[in-house]
């Protein structure tokens, strides 16, 4: 889908007129689609700091986590940068998913050997091998030793190095992240009620929740609530509702189909609103942008 189309040109949290930059609504590191064009850009870079702690929601990352064979793609994004451990015959192993792969963390084991991912192992074990004065014909045996060692037993290289490879069957999350912030399921229903209303999001009712995603005065727990809805199991596909025929607003925030929250804006009204849903499935890609 193409931008969500907005007129206004004023940022819609500091409503200052400044150049707008274009916001994922639902953030890009989950594969959120849903974006416009109405934050500028120093709103943007603070907001986008706070939101970049969700993908590391112990919640988020199993949700992600269970579905992955059917999403792929948002698994990766998911998962890029975040810890795992590498598990396999000859133990459990720490390290981090890079780039569509796990990469060991480099660490010194209990018994003082060196624990590397292969490809920087076979550098350093080159190098090393460089550093004794060994000949170019000398080097390279000791290179084709350690590419033919097979996996799970200890081979010896040259008299004084031995190594052993280590194979990873699965790799598995390390659930230690912090958990959602606050603001950003406010965030994500603050913006999806801007698509609906237009400039009315920077009337009055809606100051205190403009002050707490600015991070200014003024921002209070009495201006909104939120409540989170834990449940079912995890689904490809993120939503967002905002709840007819209520005495507030009450927008509906659903990542992964399941971890999900009841965002109220306390005294914030909407007269005749019917009920509004976004879906945007993850394994087609196609979304439902409800503007009625
Ligand atoms: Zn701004």
């Amino acid at each position: 889908m193409p931008e969500a189309p907005w007129q206004d040109d004023r940022c819609i949290v500091c409503a200052k007129r400044r150049s707008m930059t274009v916001e994922h609504v639902i953030p890009q590191a989950l594969g959120g689609a849903l974006c416009c064009r109405f934050l500028c850009k120093p709103c943007n870079d603070r907001l986008g700091q706070i939101e970049a702690a969700l993908k590391r929601d112990p919640g988020v990352r199993l949700s992600a986590e269970a579905i992955k064979h059917r999403t792929p793609a948002v698994w990766a994004r998911v998962s890029e940068d975040q810890p795992f451990v590498g598990i396999g015959p000859q133990g459990n192993i720490p390290g981090t998913f890079k780039r569509g792969q796990f990469k060991v963390r480099a660490q010194k084991s209990v018994d003082g050997s060196l624990i590397q991912p292969t490809d920087a192992a076979r550098r350093n074990l080159s190098r090393m091998l460089e550093h004794k004065r060994l000949s170019a014909a000398e080097v390279a045996e000791a290179l084709a030793r350690f590419d033919e060692a097979p996996e799970g037993s200890r081979v010896a290289i040259i008299a004084g190095i031995e190594i052993a490879k280590w194979p990873i069957e699965k790799i598995s999350p390390v659930l230690a992240g912090p958990r959602v912030n606050p603001i950003v399921p406010v965030k994500i229903a603050y913006e999806y009620l801007a698509l609906h209303v237009g400039d009315a999001i920077l009337g009055p009712a809606l100051d205190p929740i403009r002050a707490l995603l600015a991070e200014r005065q003024g921002a209070g727990a009495e201006f909104y609530s939120l409540e989170e809805l834990r449940a079912g199991h995890p689904r490809p596909f993120h939503g967002l509702v905002i709840e007819p025929d209520q005495s507030h607003v009450i927008v509906q925030v659903r990542l992964f189909g399941n971890v999900a929250f009841r965002v109220h804006f306390i005294n914030v009204r909407l007269r005749g609103a019917t009920r509004c849903a976004y879906t945007h499935d993850l394994v087609s890609g196609e979304e439902d942008l409800n503007l009625a």
